[in-house]
C-alpha cells in the first residue's frame, strides 16, 4: 500500500520534515536497538545496571552520538527532529536507556556548539567517540525544581574558581568524565553560573548510583564538589547568563521527553493491538469486543493529541521561536497519558503483559520518571498557569 492509499500513522509526520540521510539515521538507530539497547535495557533491569562505556561507545560508533554536531566538527549535522525521531524509537524499548544515551548525546551538542573553540578541540573529539562521557549537574540533594536556590558555590581563585557543593540525580554520573554546573557565584539566579568540571579532578567524589527500584540504566547519581579548582576558560557563560541559557535549553529537552512518552505508549499500543488480534475469547478476537477496542480507542485519541503536541513545539524549536508554553503543555500531557495510557494495553493483555519478555510492566514503571526529569508536571503547571493571561486571556 503507498502512503497515499492508507491513514497517516504516528511518525509520518515526523519522517516527512527529515532528508533522505536523516531517515537513513533512523534506520541506524533502529538497528542499534536490536542490535544492542534492547538485550541492554533487559540486562540493566535484571541485574540493576546503570548504562556502560561500553554501550556509549556502541551508540557513538553508529555516529548518532554526533547527529547534531555540525558536520565541519565531526558530526552529522542533522536537524532536532532527527534528534527526535531518534530517540523515538529508542525510548519505545526502555526510557531509561534512552534517557541515559539522549543526555549523553544532548551533551555532546551543547559542548560542539555553545563552547569555544579551546575546550571544543579539546573534549569534542573523544565525546564523539564515546571515550568521554559529559553530564548535567544542576539538581541539589534539597531540591531541583528551584534553580535559584541552588547551594553549590563558586568562588573566585587565582587563574579561576573553586566549586564546593553537592549535586544529585545527575543522568550518567556513574560514567562521566565531565559536567556542566550550575553554581552560585553572587546571589540568586543572576549569580548562577554554568561551569565545565573535570569529574576526574581533585576534589570530585562521586557518591554512587541512587539505589533506585526501577530505570537502573539512567545511571543517576551523586556528585560532591570539595575545593575543586575549575580554570577561568571553563566558565562557559558570565555568572547570571547561565541560568538563562540553562533555561532556554530547557524547553527542547521537555519536548524531548514529551516524544520518550509519546514513544513509550506508542509501543505498548502496537503490542496490545497485536496481542488482541490474535487472542480469542467468547468466539471473537478480543479486538472485535466493543468494551475492549474502546479502551484501546481511548489510548490511541490521546496517543494521536500528545504526538501532535509534541510536533507543534517540535516546530517552534526548530525554527527557534518562543516554546515555553508548547514545551510545557506537550511535556505535561505526554508524561501525564503515558502512564494510564500503557497501564490500559496492560490490562487488555491478561497476565501476559505481565511476562518480563513483553517489557511493559518494567517500561511502566520507567516511564513515571518521565514526570520528574527535565521539570515536574507541577513545574509545566506553574508555566502554563503564568502565562494564561498572556496566552489566553483577552
Ligand atoms: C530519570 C531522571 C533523570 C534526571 N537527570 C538529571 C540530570 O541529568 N541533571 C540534573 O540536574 N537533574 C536530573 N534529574 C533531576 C530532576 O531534574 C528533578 O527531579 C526535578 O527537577 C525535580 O526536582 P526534585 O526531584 O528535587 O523535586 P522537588 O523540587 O523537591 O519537588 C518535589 C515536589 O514538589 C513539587 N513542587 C515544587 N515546586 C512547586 C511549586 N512551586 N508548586 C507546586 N508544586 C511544586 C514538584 O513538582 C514535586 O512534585 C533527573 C531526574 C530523573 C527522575
Amino acid at each position: 500500500m503507498t502512503r497515499s492509499d492508507r491513514e497517516q500513522r504516528l511518525y509520518d509526520i515526523w519522517d516527512d520534515s527529515l532528508s533522505a540521510q536523516e531517515r537513513e539515521l533512523v534506520d541506524r538507530a533502529r538497528a542499534f536497538c536490536q542490535e544492542v539497547l534492547v538485550p541492554f535495557a533487559q540486562m540493566a533491569h535484571r541485574d540493576r545496571l546503570p548504562m556502560s562505556k561500553a554501550v556509549v561507545r556502541a551508540w557513538a560508533a553508529t555516529g548518532l552520538q554526533g547527529m547534531q554536531t555540525p558536520t565541519e566538527f565531526g558530526g552529522q549535522g542533522a536537524s532536532y527532529f532527527t534528534k527526535i525521531r531518534v530517540v523515538h524509537e529508542l525510548s519505545r524499548h526502555s526510557f531509561a536507556a534512552a534517557f541515559s544515551l539522549n543526555n549523553s548525546h544532548s551533551m555532546v551538542t551543547m559542548l560542539a556548539t555553545q563552547t569555544a573553540p579551546g575546550i571544543r578541540n579539546a573534549y569534542l573529539p573523544a565525546l564523539l567517540k564515546g571515550e568521554m562521557v559529559a553530564s548535567v549537574a544542576l539538581t541539589e540533594p534539597q531540591g531541583g525544581s528551584d534553580l535559584g536556590a541552588t547551594r553549590t558555590s563558586a568562588k573566585r581563585a587565582d587563574g579561576g574558581w573553586i566549586l564546593d557543593g553537592e549535586k544529585s540525580w545527575i543522568t550518567n554520573a556513574t560514567i562521566s568524565d565531565l559536567a556542566v554546573v550550575t553554581a552560585q557565584t553572587g546571589k540568586g539566579t543572576r549569580g548562577i553560573g554554568r561551569f565545565l568540571v573535570d569529574l576526574n579532578a581533585a576534589g570530585v567524589e562521586r557518591t554512587g548510583a541512587h539505589a533506585v527500584e526501577v530505570g537502573h540504566a539512567v545511571g543517576a547519581g551523586g556528585l560532591k564538589f570539595t575545593q575543586v579548582w575549575v580554570p577561568e576558560h571553563h566558565l562557559l557563560e558570565a555568572p547570571g547568563e547561565g541560568f538563562k541559557r540553562t533555561m532556554e535549553s530547557i524547553n527542547g529537552a521537555r519536548i524531548h521527553v514529551a516524544a520518550m512518552a509519546v514513544a513509550a505508549l506508542e509501543r505498548a499500543l502496537q503490542q496490545a493491538v497485536d496481542y488482541c488480534s490474535e487472542r480469542f475469547a467468547f468466539g471473537k478476537a478480543l479486538i472485535e469486543q466493543q468494551g475492549l477496542r474502546w479502551q484501546l480507542a481511548d489510548v490511541a485519541n490521546q496517543l494521536e493529541a500528545a504526538n501532535l503536541l509534541v510536533y507543534r513545539g517540535a516546530q517552534m524549536v526548530h525554527q527557534k521561536l518562543p516554546a515555553a508554553l508548547a514545551a510545557a503543555h506537550a511535556k505535561k500531557f505526554a508524561t501525564h497519558v503515558a502512564v494510564p495510557g500503557i497501564e490500559a494495553c496492560m490490562q487488555a493483555m491478561g497476565a501476559t503483559a505481565m511476562l518480563a519478555s513483553t517489557g511493559l510492566a518494567r517500561q511502566l514503571a520507567e516511564i513515571k520518571m518521565a514526570g520528574y526529569a527535565d521539570g515536574t508536571t507541577e513545574v509545566q503547571n506553574e508555566r502554563i498557569g503564568g502565562l494564561l493571561k498572556g496566552c489566553y486571556g483577552t
